[in-house]
């Protein structure tokens, strides 16, 4: 028995050998699984098998859904965050104990948040 790559039947169209694993004829276009010639192209359709397998695709796009569903927060950011505003508010708070009154800690404090924000948003 030969292996199935090396069988061949006649064309019923044009009569060449054609490779039974073949579903179109190279020299006629004639399409087995059709039963009939192939289109103007010439050539059989390469990758896109008729319709089947849409469903699929539907799902695909999900990087585009909202925020809510899909937000990539930055937890580890967020932390930093608080804590720079812990840190800032526990320094400002034993500077005024000390009644010194730094001028860091709440420029620190607005870090904190701005870091903060920008782990919530993603970035
Ligand atoms: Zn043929």
């Amino acid at each position: 028995m030969l292996p199935e790559a090396t069988q061949t039947q006649p064309c019923p169209l044009c009569k060449q050998p054609l490779p039974v694993v073949k579903t179109v004829c190279p020299y006629c276009q004639y399409s087995k699984r059709l039963g009939k010639k192939l289109g103007s192209t010439g050539f059989p359709p390469p990758v896109s098998k008729p319709v089947q397998g849409k469903p699929f695709q539907a799902a695909k796009p999900r990087k585009r859904s909202s925020l809510m569903t899909d937000s990539k927060i930055d937890w580890g950011t967020i932390a930093a965050g608080v804590a720079m505003m812990l840190g800032a508010v526990i320094w400002f708070g034993l500077g005024l104990l000390l009644g010194i009154l730094f001028y860091y800690p709440p420029v620190l404090f607005i870090i904190g948040l701005v870091t903060c924000f920008k782990g919530l948003a993603g970035y």
